[in-house]
């Protein structure tokens, strides 16, 4: 089966969730999949198999479960960057902007030493709010942003092409229209 097949095949499209009119690719039947969620990894981790990645930095909630996975594979350490006030250590904020509004994300100030290589992870990028918020956190704290990796691109919101025009190399699995 192709990586196309595969993924298509375990990833459900849920209609009008959270609102009337989206369509969301629910992941949660790709996680329960042994050989899909196996999969997906694999070909997320393949490109830097061999290279030095000091950090995994997952963003909440469902880039911890593919972020950890990363983690372990690339023998990496592991970040998680969370929704503000959840983070019980010394922080770094940041406000990212939402379809409508703003949010704040942090991490531990602690998490990463300058200079360090670091991949984000999550499992979907669509106006790419989210990642530009994660990527000027680990901006301000100095690491190398080596690739922002997700399972599915939205490409019509433009996610990538943000995360592009920052000088972040992006690696995604299938595009949605
Ligand atoms: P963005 O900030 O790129 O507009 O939205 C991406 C963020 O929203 C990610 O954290 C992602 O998990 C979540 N998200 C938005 N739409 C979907 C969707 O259709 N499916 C899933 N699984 N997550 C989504």
């Amino acid at each position: 089966q192709t990586l196309q097949d595969t993924l298509l095949s375990a990833i459900r499209t849920i209609p009008d969730y959270p609102k009337p009119g989206i369509l969301f690719r629910d992941i949660t039947t790709l996680l329960g999949d042994a050989r899909a969620f196996r999969r997906a990894v694999d070909e997320l981790v393949q490109p830097y198999a061999g290279a030095k990645i000091d950090k995994i930095a997952g963003i909440e909630a469902r880039g911890f479960i593919l972020g950890g996975a990363i983690a372990h594979q690339l023998s990496s350490g592991f970040i998680p960057i969370r929704k503000k006030g959840k983070l019980p250590h010394d922080t770094v904020r940041v406000a990212y902007s939402l379809e409508y509004g703003i949010d704040e994300m942090e991490m531990h100030r602690d998490a990463v030493q300058p200079g360090e290589k670091v991949i984000l992870v999550d499992d979907l990028i669509a106006t790419g709010g989210t990642a530009e918020g994660a990527v000027k956190l680990l901006g301000q704290m100095g690491t190398e942003i080596v690739a922002a990796c997700f399972v599915i691109d939205l490409p019509d919101l433009g996610g990538r092409a943000r995360l592009e025009a920052l000088g972040v190399d992006v690696h995604t699995l299938i595009a949605f229209e």
